[in-house]
């Protein structure tokens, strides 16, 4: 996957502007609340369908206006693309090829990116639900089908929690008015274990030889999915399931909550055999993210025999030479979009866009 260009008009602190990128390294240069972050953020917004940093339309817009526009040209491995979306305070408009498309859904799924933010650092430090939330995205981008069982399970558990709720609070007292929630998170749980346990699978394969590399061959990743059930296929998974929820029903009916299920799980990191989240320094944790999200691009590829874009924000601060030197050369076959304060990249083969007050230059 290749971006051309990057369009914006009354977008954040942009008012107007034009990006080109060339394959290999992008910088992103310029100083401090220039607009970089909000760049990839506009970027990302198309392989996600909203912004990562959680923004809605209206914080998007640039302060005092009434209407932005977003939009990117790329190419995948057939073809070329265009991506536009516009949003005038009311309506949100979403086109494809320059063809009007009503759902969110329709325009998903054609550009691929990965991003990194510093923010996700929190995915080593951070509680089990950070590091959910980059499972939950990162498998859904290898296999679509996953949104619907996640939404499926998500549902399920609203309506178990409530009967729960209702049985703690003595409005219902028989055990058994859970039995058909039981089946159906079961049945849910186990689709979503299995398929995380094989995407950490290929993951950690990918990660562990990334950040063997990232820290020359110092450091040593594993990957633990942690869960109250470990089956040994979708059969047995789903079996277990079943056994917990009706073995523990009692006690779950007096926390009025569900107690076990995949919306508890966590992921254990280990470098060299200990616990990232006590134990990483903070260069670790920024490879080990990063070598998380190259990893991420690998599993992508291995899906769609493509890597999606990589948008790494403010990344190379807090990594030594080698760290940073390993990075770069990994532009070679795929895109960066790196955002940086200052040029401090010194490769030939880059394409340095500097910020300037609410524009963007390029330089080659
Ligand atoms: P840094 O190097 O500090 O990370 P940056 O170049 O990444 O800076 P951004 O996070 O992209 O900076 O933000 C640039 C500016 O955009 C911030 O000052 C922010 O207040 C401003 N901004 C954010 N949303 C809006 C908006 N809706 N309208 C106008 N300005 C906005
Ligand atoms: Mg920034």
């Amino acid at each position: 996957m290749n971006l051309k260009k990057f369009q914006a008009v009354k977008y954040r602190n942009i008012e107007e502007c034009d990006i080109s990128f060339s394959n290999g390294i992008n910088v992103l240069c310029g100083s401090n609340a220039q607009g970089k972050t909000n760049v990839l953020e506009g970027i990302y917004f198309f392989s996600r369908g909203k912004s990562f940093r959680g923004a809605g339309d209206k914080e998007l817009l640039k302060f005092g206006e009434e209407a932005f526009s977003l939009g990117i040209e790329f190419e995948d491995k057939r073809r070329s693309h265009t991506l536009k979306y516009i949003f005038d305070g009311k309506e949100r408009k979403r086109y494809h090829n320059g063809v009007k498309e009503n759902k969110v859904s329709d325009v998903l799924g054609y550009f691929k990116a990965v991003i990194f933010y510093p923010e996700h650092l929190q995915l080593i430090k951070g509680g089990p639900s950070e590091r959910r939330n980059f499972l939950d995205v990162a498998v859904a981008q290898w296999r679509p089908e996953y949104y619907k069982y996640y939404s499926d399970y998500k549902k399920v558990l609203e309506n178990r929690n409530f009967l729960l709720k209702c049985m703690q609070r003595g409005m219902y007292t028989d055990p058994a008015e859970t039995e058909v929630w039981n089946e159906a998170m079961a049945r849910t749980a186990a689709k979503i274990n299995i398929m995380r346990r094989e995407y950490l699978e290929g993951l950690e394969k990918y990660a562990s030889v990334l950040q063997r590399d990232i820290s020359g061959k110092r450091e040593n990743i594993e990957i633990y999915y942690i869960s109250d059930v470990d089956g040994e296929n979708e059969e047995d998974t789903e079996k277990k399931y079943r056994e917990i929820l009706s073995e523990n029903i009692k006690r779950e009916c007096e926390a009025g909550v569900s107690l076990f299920g995949i919306h508890r799980d966590d992921i254990d990191i280990r470098i060299n055999g200990k616990s990232s989240r006590y134990f990483a320094s903070q260069g670790q944790q920024r490879s080990t993210v990063l070598s998380l999200k190259m990893a991420e691009g690998e599993m992508c590829f291995s899906s769609s025999g493509e890597y999606p874009v990589f948008l790494l924000d403010d990344v190379l601060s807090e990594l030594d030479e080698r760290r940073r030197d390993y990075i770069l050369s990994l532009g070679s076959e795929k895109q960066f979009i790196i955002t940086m304060c200052e040029d401090c990249i010194h490769s030939q083969n880059k394409n340095v866009i500097t910020a300037e007050m609410g524009s963007f230059r390029e330089y080659r």
